[in-house]
């Protein structure tokens, strides 16, 4: 009986085996790994993998290079020496420097026109300095937050941008401070720097702020005009290594003129950096003054 149950259960082992064999499941599809644009990786079984490829994704770790003449182009990451080699960089922060830098300025926003400025900052690797108002930053703090992320340099303009000569002590430092804590809610950082309401201070008012006051040596005047043409040759005419650039982010005629004066500016052999690298490019360190360039 022993016997005969040990050959039962041989006979059912082997059976099952040989069952499992005949229903073995097929083999999985094999997988490949494709990648994004912007550097995101997926593994997917080949079928899908070719569905993403034809929709734009690449085989191999594609990486956007930067000319800066404003072009970009989007290569292999294995190319990418050759393009090195012949004038491209992997961030426009690699730009070479000039010997040659102005800093862009720009008044009372955020406001819908920000975007479209820092569009064409982005695309020439430019960096510019927004001097910006408590009410705007409370409006449209994402704008700002795009700003500091593109690596533009936040300067206060006051939370109502009220003239300072007329206020008191008190109340020029709540102006301040006040601008301050929106800014750092809107982006963690908190600025160190006041452009002041219509350019006007006194040395009372720059005791009460407590810190550098940042003026202009070009005007544009773009807020009267709202002409882009003349913001164009008034910057064009006059910059001049070291100046400080005054516009305001809240004019269409603005936004095409910054398209215009980006370019050309760099073509002239000018970095376009923020008032704090200017500062620094100079030798300057800044206290509690008035400053209207760095020369
Ligand atoms: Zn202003």
């Amino acid at each position: 009986m022993k016997k005969f149950l040990v050959i039962f259960i041989t006979l059912l082992i082997t059976f099952s085996i040989s069952a499992y064999a005949v229903s073995a499941p097929t083999l999985p599809e094999p997988v490949q790994k494709v990648y994004s644009p912007d550097g995101r990786i997926a593994l997917l079984p080949q079928s899908r993998a070719e569905e993403y490829i034809a929709a734009g994704w690449f085989d191999a770790p594609v990486v956007t290079i930067y000319k800066p003449n404003g072009e970009t182009s989007l290569v292999f990451m294995s190319d990418v020496h050759i393009h090195l080699a012949n004038g491209w960089y992997m961030s426009p922060d690699d730009f070479p420097k000039k010997t040659k830098a102005v800093a862009l300025t720009y008044d009372d926003g955020p406001s819908k026109y920000t975007n479209q400025v820092l569009d064409c900052l982005e695309r020439y690797g430019a960096k510019a300095t927004f001097f910006v108002v408590g009410t705007n930053v409370n409006r449209n703090p994402d704008i700002l937050r795009r700003a500091h992320s593109l690596g533009m340099e936040i300067g206060n303009h006051t939370a109502n941008h009220k003239r300072l000569t007329s206020l008191s002590a008190s109340s020029i430092a709540s102006e301040i401070n006040s601008n301050a804590t929106y800014i750092e809610n809107a982006t963690g950082i908190r600025p160190t720097f006041t452009r002041p309401p219509y350019g006007s201070y006194t040395s009372a008012t720059l005791s009460a702020a407590k810190q550098p006051f940042i003026l202009w040596s070009i005007d544009t005047l773009d807020w009267k005009t709202r002409n882009a043409d003349s913001t164009v040759s008034e910057v064009l005419s006059k910059a001049k290594d070291g100046d400080i650039i005054l516009m305001h982010d809240l004019y269409s005629a603005t936004v095409s003129a910054t398209e215009r004066i980006v370019p050309a500016l760099i073509d002239r052999g000018f970095d376009l950096v923020t008032v704090s690298e200017l500062a620094q490019r100079k030798g300057v360190t800044m206290g509690v003054a008035g400053y209207r360039s760095f020369k």
